[in-house]
């Protein structure tokens, strides 16, 4: 898996991507307005993946939903939307979705990780694998944390053959991010929802763990659970962009600005970023425009996912 693309050219700021709309309308405010309640911002939830995969993810979202692409593939091109939007530091999630491929993504994505300042690595593991060693491995070569796609990875978020991964985050203190709600189709899936979350929590209550897409469609359920336990942690992707009725059938104002401004320090920014059909700043501008108080916005955009990730705000800013 050669990551040719690392040698593509960098994107001018005015130069369209893939047929998109030029950078320049993604870059407003300028990435340096510190007044802007977004600057800086963290992003816990991108797709940073070679380019066959993400455009075999791409083929099967165009043929189930019918979305429409426009942000680059390129690990390199993705950088640059994300600086450009005013993004210090994203997660990049990647996920097996069957065994045998673990290790050659997790490799792929932390060399990635070593030549970008701003992508902070996770990393997957199939259940099907030897999982406690896939898992520590990542750990040991720089993975930050583990991201576990319930639905795709055909597991309930404590899966008995997930045990030694759960062990190794809890050894390591190292987060782990789900899909784990039935959003946006998986609600005939035995793998997600909040009841099988709630084993995770009576099983490794200490864990740091993030339910992605607030939980949707069980999101009062995945709040409570944010309010009784200090570990658990939700991310706003798609869930809380302005077009979530339209591409999820989710309205992001059913969230009161009372209950963002509550539970800011279990909630995290993240975009879904490449594999979104709208423009990247579309996935901030709801919570932008809400009536929002400013620390709560900070929460949401920066601080939170400092203490998830286990960061000092240093390591992400100030290092262009
Ligand atoms: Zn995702």
């Amino acid at each position: 898996m050669s990551p040719e693309d690392a040698d593509s050219p960098p994107v001018r700021a005015d130069s369209p991507l893939d047929g998109a709309e030029p950078l320049t309308e993604d870059a407003d405010p300028p990435s340096d307005d510190r007044s802007d309640p977004f600057y800086p911002a963290i992003d816990v939830h991108t797709h940073v993946l070679p380019e066959r995969l993400l455009a075999a993810i791409r083929r099967s979202l165009r043929r189930e939903a019918g979305w429409e692409f426009s942000l680059p593939t390129a690990p390199s091109a993705i950088d640059d939307v994300l600086r450009a939007a005013g993004v210090a530091a994203f997660v990049a999630l990647p996920y097996a979705h069957e065994p045998g491929v673990a290790r050659e993504l997790n490799g792929w994505v932390l060399e990635r990780a070593a030549s970008s300042d701003r992508l902070l690595p996770f990393a997957t593991v199939h259940p099907d694998d030897d999982v406690g060693s896939v898992v520590r491995d990542a750990f040991d070569a720089g993975a930050r944390g583990l991201k576990i796609h319930c639905p795709v990875q055909e597991c309930r978020p404590a899966d008995p053959r997930l045990e030694p991964a759960l062990e190794a985050a809890a050894e390591r203190d190292r987060p782990i991010t789900y899909h784990g709600g039935t959003a946006p189709m998986f609600q005939d899936s035995p793998y997600v929802g909040a009841d099988a979350f709630a084993e995770l929590l009576d099983s490794y209550p200490e864990l740091r763990v993030c339910c992605a897409h607030m939980g949707t469609y069980e999101v009062d359920r995945f709040l409570a659970f944010a309010r009784e336990y200090d570990g658990v942690y939700l991310d706003t992707t798609v869930a809380m962009a302005r077009a979530a009725p339209e591409t999820i059938g989710f309205d992001p104002s059913s969230i009161a600005d009372e209950t963002l401004a509550a539970l800011s320090g279990s909630i995290m920014y993240g975009s879904d970023a490449p594999n979104i059909p709208y423009r990247y700043r579309e996935e901030r501008v709801e919570l932008l425009e809400r009536d929002l108080p400013r620390e709560t916005l900070r929460d949401i955009f920066f601080r939170t996912a400092l203490e998830y990730l286990d960061l000092e705000a240093e390591a992400v800013v100030g290092r262009d």
